[in-house]
């Protein structure tokens, strides 16, 4: 098995992840790739409830047989850390070869991430290609380490997305229809005050 664990906050989840998920599994030849909700990101506050994030994520992912929602995150108390993630996943499939994968913005502060250097031991890091970040100016440490993935390029964000909101504007073609009924269901993001 070739299992991808696929790291966001989802909040929420839209095509650009898709995209991104989906070229990572057909090009690393994946089994799996589980998209892993952050309940509490240690850099970041997200706007939606965790659970409303991982509902989206179960919509957007279902039509795929390759992805799943992974509640591995969700369901432990505590700041989340990519190192104690993989460590879970590393028990929960001892045969198992694991992928982590998440777009090349997120390699940007890479050195502060708690045991950084045990990750590479736990699973192969990927960094997906996103429009405007590069990854040429990453420490030679993980340059080395971090296996860079270049994929079409789709300049859709979650800032985005709920900026768009905020305005009154259209998210269709941005997010799978079923996520954007459940936004509007649910009143998401709309008097959300952020920027
Ligand atoms: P936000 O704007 O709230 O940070 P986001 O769009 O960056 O949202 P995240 O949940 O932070 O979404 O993203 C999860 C992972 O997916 C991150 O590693 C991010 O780099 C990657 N990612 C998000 N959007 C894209 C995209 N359009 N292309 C490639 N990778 C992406
Ligand atoms: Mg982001």
């Amino acid at each position: 098995m070739r299992i991808g664990l696929f790291g966001g906050s989802f909040d929420p989840v839209h095509l650009g992840h898709l995209l991104a998920a989906s070229e990572s599994a057909d090009r690393l030849v994946l089994d799996e790739v589980h998209f892993v909700t952050a309940a509490r990101p240690p850099h970041k506050r997200p706007v939606a409830p965790p659970e409303a994030r991982h509902e989206m994520v179960v919509l957007a992912t279902i039509t795929d047989p390759r992805f799943r929602a992974s509640r591995i995150e969700l369901d432990y108390p505590g700041p989340t850390f990519t190192v104690d993630t993989l460590r879970r996943a590393r028990r929960l499939w001892p045969e198992a070869e694991l992928f982590f994968i998440t777009g090349a913005d997120a390699y940007r502060d890479v050195a502060s991430w708690k045991e950084h250097e045990a990750l590479f031991d736990l699973a192969t890091i990927v960094a997906v290609s996103r429009p405007g970040y590069d990854l040429g100016r990453l420490d030679p440490f993980f340059r080395e380490r971090v296996v860079v993935l270049e994929i079409p390029g789709y300049e859709v964000s979650s800032t985005e997305i709920r900026r768009r909101i905020r305005e009154g504007r259209s998210i269709r073609y941005l997010v799978p229809h079923a996520v954007e009924v459940y936004i509007e269901k649910h009143g998401l993001y709309a008097g959300d005050l952020e920027g």
